[in-house]
């Protein structure tokens, strides 16, 4: 929680909405006055969130912290602005979305493909992003801090400013990728793949 800047929660995202259920304290979910956890039919829920991002082309700055939306086909989908904390979205289809100033922390997008997306500015902290593609997607200014990038396929990506301290990168592919003042502070590179990238990225104490 403390990799997120409260700026972007407090400017960026809309009124937070608690849980109605005793005790919880957890984010309302989209329209409801649930969390995800207390959501009476989670599955009803998926299949109208699903088709509420099919009919608008996507669903922008609400809250969809905790949701199970993993292996759904979300071709440019526009999430920008929306909380995706703790959300799955494993093995999601997420080529060309959009996903600007989402905050994402601790986001499962284990073997999503996010070719081409746009993800300026957004928060993927602790997120789980083992084997999930990035080729070419613009992914300046984010924070990967703290994330699981094991085996994810940056090639050709545009990392300008992207923090990636304390990650585990092993495996991964940077190849190609614009990497111009990326932060890599403590981060975990063993048989990761550099070859080939544009700029000059801060590489301090990175374990090889
Ligand atoms: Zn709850």
């Amino acid at each position: 929680m403390e990799f997120c800047l409260e700026s972007l929660k407090n400017e960026c995202l809309p009124p937070r909405a608690t849980c109605s259920h005793p005790e919880c304290s957890a984010p309302a979910v989209w329209d409801t006055n649930y969390c995800w956890t207390h959501a009476h039919d989670q599955e009803a829920l998926r299949q109208r969130i699903v088709a509420a991002i099919k009919k608008h082309e996507g669903l922008v700055g609400v809250c969809l912290a905790g949701v199970d939306l993993s292996g759904e086909k979300l071709e440019r989908a526009n999430f920008s602005y929306s909380d995706l904390s703790y959300a799955n979205l494993s093995g999601c289809v997420l080529r060309q979305a959009q996903l600007d100033h989402v905050l994402a922390e601790g986001c499962n997008i284990s073997g999503a493909d996010l070719s081409g997306a746009s993800l300026l500015f957004a928060c993927f902290g602790l997120a789980h992003c083992e084997g999930t593609k990035f080729c070419g997607a613009v992914a300046e200014n984010v924070n990967f801090v703290g994330a699981s990038l094991v085996r994810a396929d940056l090639s050709d990506a545009h990392l300008f400013y992207s923090r990636f301290a304390n990650a585990d990168c092993s495996g991964a592919t940077f190849r190609g990728a614009d990497l111009e003042r990326a932060i890599f502070r403590g981060t975990i590179l063993r048989n990761a793949d550099l070859s080939e990238i544009k700029g000059h990225p801060i590489l301090d104490r990175v374990v090889r």
